[in-house]
């Protein structure tokens, strides 16, 4: 029954694959007639509401006390399970097991795939979410499922409650030894629609040491068909990947196919930041919040009062320049006043 069961979830799994990556409706790109501001004509949902990426300002946050540290569960794989890497000509992507879940959510999410999203050599950020602006060199989400309600991710998608994605924001720093488990693969996908069997790992060791700080909202995927449907948990700490470990991903694979003449790198694959639509980003940690709200609050007060000072100053000039006047005026009346007597 189990066997059965793991069987299925490979075929939904590579048949998830096949959906994103050969089938899945009009062309779409990063960059050109494709790009991000045209992807609305083909997949209308991109111009809609509630869309992700988002920038996490000060102004939008509010600390949330009942939101629980995440937990993970069945995320130590075994090396004797393989995993599917694939290349799907947006991005790089390891299909998971639908074992590997989250709890302290609103419901019971399956793991069904995990990519990245990146900069290039010249230009090296490329996360989705930014943090006040900051964005970073690059971010990996795991996508889960709601399980509860629907039998696999393709089902889940395009439901409101349907999602849940872990994202991870990646700078460059010290080596990450988690990351080369799957980096030092990217050679066997080079090209998209290729796909090949890698060892599984520790997917943990993938996320930052805290998972009890983070910025949670409601949004969508970041790429077509932009469902609205994802309980985003973007963590606070970013991890780190070397410089090296960042130029392989960066310069290594394609976003053109084995057969295509010039082949195109794949790179500065984000989405860029979509309107809040009134959204309020909650979070689970206080420290820095609270700074930065009265940070941005006094700002605004400083604000508020240079342009009182302006204005009053302009004023007291316009009053100055019109007793200048009056000065000037007062003996020609008299003279008037004279010449009449
Ligand atoms: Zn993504």
């Amino acid at each position: 029954m189990h066997f059965l069961y793991l069987q299925a979830s490979t075929i939904v799994h590579v048949l998830t694959f096949m959906t994103v990556s050969a089938s899945h409706g009009a062309k779409w790109t990063y960059t050109g007639s494709e790009g991000e501001d045209n992807w609305y004509k083909h997949y209308p949902q991109c111009r809609g509401p509630f869309q992700s990426p988002i920038d996490f300002e000060p102004e939008l946050l509010r600390y949330d006390p009942t939101l629980a540290p995440i937990e993970v569960w069945n995320y130590n794989l075994s090396s004797h399970e393989q995993l599917t890497l694939g290349n799907n000509g947006h991005s790089v992507q390891l299909s998971l097991p639908p074992r590997m879940h989250l709890s302290g959510l609103p419901h019971h999410y399956s793991a069904a795939q995990l990519h990245l999203h990146w900069g290039s050599p010249s230009v090296p950020t490329g996360s989705e979410h930014t943090i006040n602006g900051k964005q970073f060199t690059a971010e990996l989400h795991v996508v889960h499922f709601n399980s509860d309600m629907y039998p696999n991710i393709s089902m889940a998608a395009p439901n409101s409650d349907g999602l849940a994605v872990l994202g991870v924001l990646i700078e460059v720093g010290e080596f990450n030894p988690a990351f080369s488990q799957f980096l030092k693969y990217l050679n066997g996908v080079k090209y998209k629609d290729q796909r090949i069997q890698v060892p599984a790992f520790n997917i943990r060791k993938l996320l930052p040491a805290r998972l009890d700080e983070y910025y949670r909202y409601d949004g969508s995927l970041t790429t077509p068909p932009c469902y609205a449907s994802v309980l985003w948990t973007v963590f606070r700490n970013p991890v780190t990947i070397s410089e090296k470990q960042f130029l392989a991903l960066a310069t290594s694979v394609f976003s053109s196919s084995k057969q295509e003449t010039a082949p195109v790198v794949l790179n500065e694959n984000y989405r860029k930041p979509q309107n809040s639509d009134n959204r309020i980003i909650l979070v689970s940690f206080q420290e820095g919040v609270l700074v930065s709200i009265v940070v941005a609050s006094a700002m605004g007060l400083l604000l508020i009062v240079t342009l009182i000072w302006c204005l009053l100053r302009k004023k007291r000039a316009e009053r100055d320049q019109q007793r200048a006047k009056d000065i000037i005026y007062k003996p020609e009346k008299k003279e008037d006043k004279i010449s009449k007597v």
